[in-house]
This record gives C-alpha cells, sequence and structure tokens, in this order.
C-alpha cells in the first residue's frame, strides 16, 4: 500500500476543546478483538494524534476469530493504514500476513499490523514495550530475573528478558507449560509458582515480573505466591497486570521498599512503538500515559 503522507488535521476549537473533523484525508488505524470495548488503546492513539495534530482517528473493532481472515481483507481494500491485534487473534494472525518481523516470528504472536514497501507486515511490540517499559523506569538490563506465567504475556516478556541478556527462571501453576516456554526460549530453569520453591532462589533475583492474571479485576485481592520479603531491597517488581494500576503485588513490594514498575507502562511503549510504525513519527509517549492514567482513573 501507497504510504500516504501525514497530513494535518482540520479541528476547529470550541472552548478548550479540539473538536476533530475527519475529512477524506482521515487515515484510519485500530484494533480488532474480541471483546474489544474495554481496549484503552482508542483513547491513548487519539490522543497523540491530537497533540501531533495528525489527521488520523484510531477506531475499536470488535471481530470475531471467524471473521479475522475476513477483516484483514478488508484492511487491504479499504487502505487501513495500520492495526493493533488482541485477544483472541494474536496468534491466528501470523497465517494471515505477507511477513513477519524477526520478533513476532519467534514469539508467534503479532499484535501490530503495518505497511512496508506494499507488504503488510506482522509484528509484535509487546516484546520491545515491556522491556522500553523497564528502561524508562530506571532499570539496567542484567541478572537474574524470575518471570511468573507462562501464558502469551509470559512468551513476549521472555523473549525480551533473553535477548536483553537476563538469566531467567520461570515459575508457573502448571509446570509442563513453562517446560514449553523453556524449550523455546532457552531459560536457565523452571520452578513451580509455590512460596516455598521460590524462596531459596530470592536472594539472587534482581526484577520479578508477574505475567500470571492473579490479582486483575475482578478478583484484585489476589496475588501471586511470591515471597517478596526474600529479596534484596534494589531489586524490582513488575506487574504485567494493570486493571487495578496499583496491584497488591505492587503494594506489597512498595511496603517493602523494593522499586515498581506497574502493567500500564508496557500497555503505553507497546502502543508508542505501534504509533511509529505506522506514522514514521516518534511518538508522544507522555502524552500517550497521561491519557490512558486518565481514562482509568475517571
Ligand atoms: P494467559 O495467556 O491466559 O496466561 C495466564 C497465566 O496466568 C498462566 O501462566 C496461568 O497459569 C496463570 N494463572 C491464571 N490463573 C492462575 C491461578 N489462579 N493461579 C496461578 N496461576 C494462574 O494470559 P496473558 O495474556 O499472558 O495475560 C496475563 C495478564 O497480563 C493479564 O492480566 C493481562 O491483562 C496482562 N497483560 C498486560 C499487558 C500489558 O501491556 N500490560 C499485556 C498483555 C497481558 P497456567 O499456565 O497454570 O494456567
Amino acid at each position: 500500500m501507497a504510504s500516504a503522507p501525514n497530513r494535518t488535521l482540520s479541528t476547529t476549537n470550541v472552548g478548550a476543546t479540539l473538536v476533530v473533523a475527519p475529512d477524506a484525508e482521515t487515515q484510519l488505524v485500530g484494533v480488532l478483538g474480541y471483546p474489544v470495548r474495554h481496549s484503552l488503546s482508542p483513547v491513548m492513539h487519539n490522543a497523540a494524534f491530537r497533540h501531533l495534530g495528525l489527521n488520523w482517528v484510531y477506531l475499536a473493532f470488535e471481530v470475531s476469530p471467524e471473521s479475522l481472515p475476513d477483516a484483514l481483507r478488508g484492511m487491504r481494500a479499504l487502505g487501513i493504514r495500520g492495526l493493533n491485534l488482541t485477544i483472541p487473534h494474536k496468534e491466528a494472525a501470523v497465517a494471515l500476513v505477507d511477513a513477519l518481523t524477526p520478533a513476532a516470528q519467534a514469539i508467534g504472536a503479532v499484535n501490530t499490523l503495518y505497511w512496508h514497501e506494499g507488504q503488510l507486515m506482522g509484528d509484535n511490540t509487546d516484546a520491545e514495550g515491556f522491556l522500553h517499559a523497564l528502561q524508562a523506569a530506571g532499570w539496567q538490563p542484567s541478572g537474574q530475573a524470575l518471570m511468573l506465567g507462562a501464558g502469551g504475556s509470559a512468551r513476549a516478556a521472555l523473549y525480551a528478558l533473553k535477548k536483553a541478556g537476563c538469566r531467567v527462571v520461570i515459575a508457573n501453576r502448571t509446570l509442563v507449560r513453562a517446560q514449553q516456554l523453556q524449550r523455546a526460549f532457552g531459560a536457565e530453569q523452571v520452578l513451580p509458582l509455590e512460596s516455598q520453591a521460590l524462596r531459596p532462589l530470592m536472594p539472587a533475583v534482581q526484577l520479578v515480573v508477574n505475567c500470571t492474571s492473579l490479582g486483575m479485576e475482578p478478583d484484585s485481592e489476589a496475588m501471586p505466591p511470591v515471597p517478596l520479603d526474600a529479596l534484596q531491597s534494589e531489586a524490582w517488581v513488575c506487574d504485567l497486570v494493570y486493571r487495578p494500576v496499583q496491584t497488591r503485588l505492587l503494594q506489597t513490594a512498595q511496603q517493602l521498599g523494593l522499586r515498581t514498575v506497574d502493567g500500564l507502562g508496557m500497555l503505553v511503549h507497546q502502543g508508542a512503538l505501534a504509533f511509529e510504525r505506522w506514522t514514521g513519527q516518534p511518538a508522544p509517549v507522555e502524552v500517550m500515559e497521561k491519557a490512558i492514567r486518565g481514562a482509568l482513573i475517571r
């Protein structure tokens, strides 16, 4: 698909509110999911377009799994400039694009579609977005990480941590799933997700990453069984769960004086990377983060 220039947005100032006026030049991007109405991505991306004065709009499309091939044919026919994919489409899209980036190929999941020299590219910005979120908080990629979970987000996080040169131990409730990840990405060790099994390891761990759904609403009193009290004081704790933003795991870590990174960091940074793939412009990360935090606490 030809790459159209980034035309600026036609806007009207009504009081303090900038009113977007889509016209025949407006470029369309969006997210496909099922369900998708809870998505924070439209708020984040549309805030970025408004901030930069770009005549682009980001919409959410509820697309069932059986309709995904039709939706991507529609994307090609309509000249949609880019898409994000969320649950349950990330794995199915691998077979529906023209080419995969090395990250999407290795992780086996696509969260971003963009055009490159007429080819529909399947990319995975979750892994790099996860690393950027940690680095933006001040974490230096090194040493021993303990990753809790072995699902979709764990695949992206493990790929990123190994690429950044960390040693990784995976702890998961279902051991066989952790062993599959270990075989795919070369983690150092696999353990059951149990406090007693993890305790001897903790003094050597520099980063704990929760990639399980434990602690997510509505069960926000839950937290993974990890003995944070046995960590060294300079260790980091990162939770990928972002509803609620301050999970019980993060609250416990903060009470122990540990450094924390919440799940919105990864959400913002994976979105920022997608924004850059589509527009070719640096993403206004702070604007995107402010929009998403504002939407969550509204
Ligand atoms: P997933 O593929 O369904 O994996 C879920 C993981 O949680 C599995 O390891 C599962 O263990 C574990 N788990 C679930 N219930 C458990 C329980 N009661 N006890 C122990 N372990 C349990 O999910 P996902 O896509 O990886 O997402 C995980 C979380 O990350 C979700 O809260 C999601 O919203 C969040 N997330 C955030 C971002 C972001 O940008 N911040 C991105 C992606 C995902 P088993 O293998 O034993 O079933």
